[in-house]
């Protein structure tokens, strides 16, 4: 089982990929996780990462395909995979078919959990967070017993400027015109599989599964 999971932000993505780590002896394999996990241990393109991300940039393509190669090389990787968050362009995309080539592996599934714009948008604004102990809250799925106070503490609700709707709706732009050539690209490689994400998560969880089976 060798998977990629898409989705925009919002849309329960790494939900699925836990439930689905739970189910299978598979990694989860997160971009931010292993460019954690290459700095620390301090391997060459480790080093070269941090470089670019202490100086507050973004890491070059060659460095970040290099960490991809480099971790799915790993044997806890030879039977299955589900990889987060890469590739992000077209370019990656056919990095990683490359990497692959080289591992003989043949990727099974680009699974996108789509979730309309809209809801996403109500999804993510609805978040209300306590100012003193951080437990979170939604003001439609989750909402507190008073609204704008904590169940837990008593503490005062509040909304993320990450949360407000200017922000979503940028973020959920950047990642439509990133993501749409990746969408055409797994289409024609015949891998493109796409998982109603409005469903409640266990029903999603099931149609995931069924799509990574063939
Ligand atoms: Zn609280």
């Amino acid at each position: 089982m060798y998977i990629l999971m898409m989705g925009p932000p919002g849309a329960g993505k790494g939900t699925q990929a836990e439930k689905l780590v739970a189910e299978f002896p598979i990694p989860h394999i997160s971009t931010g996780d292993m460019f954690r996990a290459a700095v620390k241990n301090g391997t060459a393109l480790g080093k070269e990462a941090k470089k670019y991300m202490d100086a507050g940039g973004l890491v070059p393509d060659a460095v970040t395909i290099g960490i991809v190669k480099e971790r799915l090389s790993e044997t806890d990787c030879a039977k299955g995979f589900i990889l987060d968050g890469f590739p992000r362009t077209e370019e990656q995309a056919v990095a990683l078919d490359g990497i692959l080539k080289g591992l003989n592996i043949k990727l099974t599934a680009a699974v996108n959990i789509d979730v309309p714009d809209s809801e996403l948008i109500s999804r993510v604004t609805g978040r209300r967070i306590c100012k003193s102990c951080g437990a979170t809250y939604h003001v439609k799925f989750n909402p507190p017993k008073k609204a704008g106070i904590c169940d837990k503490c008593g503490g005062e609700l509040f909304q993320r400027d990450d949360d407000k709707e200017a922000t979503v709706k940028k973020r959920l732009e950047a990642y439509h015109s990133q993501t749409a050539p990746l969408i055409t690209y797994y289409k024609k490689a015949g891998v493109y599989k796409e998982v109603d994400g409005t469903q409640q998560i266990d029903k999603v969880f099931a149609d995931v599964v069924a799509v990574v089976k063939g």
